[in-house]
């Protein structure tokens, strides 16, 4: 019989930590596969497949970033990441690294194998049960760098796509042009302020053509804009 459970690659230095997580993960049916340098990761995802990566952002040689902007260029496997300090989730949060998740150390086993479950029902790369329809104004497919609004997949260059990416992973927050370039641009410094608001320009237009009232993108003078929260 082949072994059908998921492969799921975690890269975590602390062995106690990882132990844990792969202890949790094979109970729960996955195949767990532990690597601890960032190097390792890389080796192996150029190696085989895997269904997912548990990814720690404090690594001996490398950063988890920078694992994760290097994994993009072979794969748009999901990815979770283990942070153990909260300036790190800003960063998650705020920098479109085409992560799926994060957690914040110390977690419960339990909670690691829910979020694992939970990202490959969402992104459809998983064993799990398709994903109940999604009544949500907004879907984020980061796997495969898509994002929908109100069940139209949208067609988006790739800075829209990246900066649509970050408001749609915080309704409600504001973000300062500088954030949105910064998450949106290779090399923020080249683009100028408007570059911003013509893109959200450009981003409105698009959306306008699915729901011509909706409006969704705030614009909060002098501070930067947002997703409407209720949307
Ligand atoms: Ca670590």
């Amino acid at each position: 019989m082949p072994d059908t459970r998921p492969t799921i690659l975690v890269v975590e230095d602390e062995p106690p930590i990882a132990e844990t997580i792969t202890y949790a993960l094979k109970t729960e049916g996955f195949a767990p596969l532990w690597r601890t340098t960032g190097r390792e990761a890389l080796a192996t995802l150029a190696q085989q497949p895997v269904a997912l990566v548990v990814l720690d952002i404090g690594l001996p040689d490398m950063s988890g970033f920078d694992v994760c902007r290097e994994l993009r260029r072979l794969s748009a496997v999901p990815v979770i990441f283990l942070t153990a300090r909260s300036a790190e989730v800003d960063r998650i949060v705020g920098l479109e690294l085409g992560a799926d998740d994060y957690l914040a150390k110390p977690f419960s086993p339990r909670e690691l194998t829910a979020r694992v479950r939970a990202v490959l029902r969402r992104t459809g790369t998983g064993p799990v049960a398709a994903a109940p329809a999604s009544d949500g104004v907004w879907r984020h497919d980061a796997a495969r760098c898509r994002i929908s609004y109100r069940g139209q997949v949208l067609e988006l260059a790739r800075n829209e796509y990246r900066l649509l990416a970050v408001l749609v992973a915080a309704p409600g927050r504001v973000f300062s042009r500088d954030q949105l370039m910064t998450a949106a641009w290779d090399d923020p410094g080249a683009a100028l302020d408007r570059t911003v608001d013509a893109h959200i320009k450009l981003l409105r237009a698009k959306l306008r053509e699915i729901a011509p009232a909706a409006d969704p993108i705030v614009t909060h003078r002098g501070l930067g804009y947002a997703l409407r929260e209720e949307t």
